[in-house]
């Protein structure tokens, strides 16, 4: 089994959906935590990186691949 590897922005499907029914986050701060914002409601949490890895599924778009997406 390959390491999960993630970078600020990339979009990320989590194992668990957000109560608002996606299950898609966006990476926007890394660091000893990472803060994550839903695709469906646009709230934001913060969480230690350790547990983020463990709920974490796999990484759906990363952020260079990323194109033709408007705001
Ligand atoms: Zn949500």
């Amino acid at each position: 089994m390959e390491p999960k590897k993630f970078e600020l922005g990339d979009i990320v499907q989590m194992k668990k959906q957000h109560p608002c029914g996606t299950n898609e986050m966006e990476i926007i701060r890394m660091g000893m935590d990472i803060r994550i914002k839903c695709v469906g409601c646009k709230h934001s949490v913060l969480i230690p990186r350790a547990k983020f890895e463990k709920n974490m599924k796999k990484v759906l778009r990363s952020k260079e691949t990323n194109e033709g997406e408007e705001g």
